[in-house]
C-alpha cells in the first residue's frame, strides 16, 4: 500500500490531541466541557444517577490487527463499552478514550482509528469528552471509559432475577464467534500463501460483520422503556450466553433454565458451524462477543415482551437448588457450564 505517512513524533502529543478535538464537536447539552481542560464537565439531570464503566484493549490479547481494520477497531472499542452501559438499563452519553501507541503507527493510522470512534459517537449520539495519550514500546493499547445516566429506580443489576421470571435475549447468538472462525481461517490461508484472495461470500459477510462491527443494543433500552418494562436483572453477552447465565444465577441466587429449541441462532450461523464441524448450540452458548442483552422480566410482563422487536424468551428462572439447566430438544436436560474467554 502506498500512502502518506506522517510520523506521530512530528505531530507531537498536543498536536495529536488538537487533531482529535477538531474531529469531535460536542453534540449533547449535558457535555458542558470536553477535550482541552484538566477534566471534563458533565451536567446531571435531576433524579438521574451516573453509570460508568471502563474497558482495556491490548493489541495481541484482545484484538489482532492482522484482520481487524483500525476503523472497525475504533468502532468496536466504543461499542463494547456502550454495551456495558446499556446492560445497566442506562443510556450512554459520553466516553473518554485513552491510547498508547508505538511509532509503528502513523498519524494517518491513528486518524483511521478515530474515524471509527467518531462513527460510533454519531451512531449512538454520544460525545468524546476526554482521554489520555501516551507512547508505548510496542503495540496499541486502547482504554475507553463510558458514562451513562438513568433514574436510580430503573438501573438494572445482575442481582434481581426471581423464580418465575422469564429469561430473554436480544438478537441472535453465536454469529460473532463464527465470524471470528472465518477470519481466523482466512488469516491462516493468507499466512501460507499471501497471494491468495480471501474466500468470503455474502453470507459470511454477515458473520464477519457481527465480529468486526458489533452494535450495542441501546435500542432495546429505549424499547423496554416504551413498553414500560424494567427488567429484574440484565447483562450484556460478551463472554457467551452460558457464562452470563451463570453470572445472573450466582448474583441473583437462582437457577436459570433454558431451552435448546428457543435459542435464537441464525441459519447462516448454523451453516457456518457445520462447515467448521462445530455445534451451533455450542457456538451460541460459548461463542461470545455477540454484545446482545440477556435479561429477566416478571412473568406479568409476558404480553409486553411480545410487543418488543427482536427479543426471544429462551427460558425461565427457577429456585437455585434446581441448578442451571439446558433442556435439549431430545428431552434430555444438561447442566450449563461456563466456557467464557479467559484472556490469560
Ligand atoms: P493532562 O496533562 O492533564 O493529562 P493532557 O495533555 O493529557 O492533560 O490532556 C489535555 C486534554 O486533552 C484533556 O482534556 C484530555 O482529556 C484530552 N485528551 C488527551 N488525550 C486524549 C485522547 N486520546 N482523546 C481524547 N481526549 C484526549
Ligand atoms: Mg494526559
Amino acid at each position: 500500500m502506498s500512502e502518506n505517512r506522517t510520523d506521530l513524533a512530528e505531530l507531537g502529543e498536543f498536536g495529536l490531541i488538537d487533531r482529535i478535538k477538531a474531529k469531535f464537536p460536542l453534540q449533547l447539552e449535558s457535555s458542558r466541557l470536553g477535550i482541552g481542560d484538566d477534566a471534563a464537565e458533565i451536567s446531571l439531570a435531576k433524579d438521574s444517577h451516573l453509570v460508568v464503566s471502563t474497558d482495556l484493549l491490548i493489541e495481541g490479547i484482545h484484538f489482532d490487527l492482522a484482520y481487524t481494520p483500525l476503523a472497525h477497531l475504533g468502532y468496536k472499542s466504543v461499542v463494547v463499552n456502550l454495551s456495558d452501559i446499556a446492560a445497566m438499563n442506562a443510556i450512554p452519553t459520553q466516553i473518554l478514550v485513552s491510547i498508547a501507541v508505538s511509532n509503528r503507527f502513523s498519524m494517518e493510522a491513528i486518524d483511521t482509528l478515530y474515524e471509527g470512534i467518531a462513527q460510533a459517537c454519531q451512531a449512538y449520539r454520544i460525545d468524546l469528552v476526554g482521554g489520555d495519550t501516551s507512547s508505548s514500546r510496542s503495540g496499541l493499547i486502547i482504554s475507553i471509559t463510558a458514562l451513562g445516566y438513568q433514574n436510580p429506580g430503573k438501573i438494572v443489576k445482575r442481582t434481581g432475577a426471581k423464580p418465575g421470571d422469564l429469561i430473554c435475549v436480544s438478537g441472535d447468538l453465536g454469529s460473532a464467534y463464527m465470524g471470528l472462525q472465518i477470519l481466523d481461517r482466512e488469516k491462516k490461508v493468507f499466512e501460507v500463501n499471501p497471494d491468495m484472495q480471501p474466500e468470503i461470500n455474502e453470507e459470511q459477510a454477515y458473520l464477519i460483520g457481527r465480529q468486526l462491527k458489533p452494535e450495542a443494543r441501546t435500542d432495546v433500552i429505549f424499547d423496554l422503556a416504551d413498553v414500560g418494562i424494567v427488567p429484574t436483572s440484565m447483562m450484556d453477552i460478551s463472554d457467551g450466553l452460558a457464562s452470563e447465565l451463570l453470572h445472573i444465577s450466582k448474583e441473583s441466587g437462582v437457577g436459570m433454565h433454558i431451552f435448546e429449541d428457543k435459542l435464537p441462532i441464525e441459519n447462516l450461523t448454523k451453516l457456518a458451524s457445520s462447515d467448521f464441524g462445530l455445534s451451533p448450540i455450542t457456538c451460541a452458548l460459548n461463542g461470545g462477543e455477540d454484545y446482545e442483552l440477556l435479561f429477566t422480566v416478571p412473568q406479568s410482563d409476558y404480553e409486553a415482551v411480545q410487543k418488543l422487536n427482536d427479543i426471544t424468551i429462551i427460558g425461565v428462572v427457577k429456585e437455585k437448588s434446581t441448578g442451571n439447566i439446558l433442556n435439549l430438544k431430545s428431552g434430555q436436560a444438561v447442566d450449563i457450564k461456563a466456557q467464557g474467554w479467559i484472556h490469560f
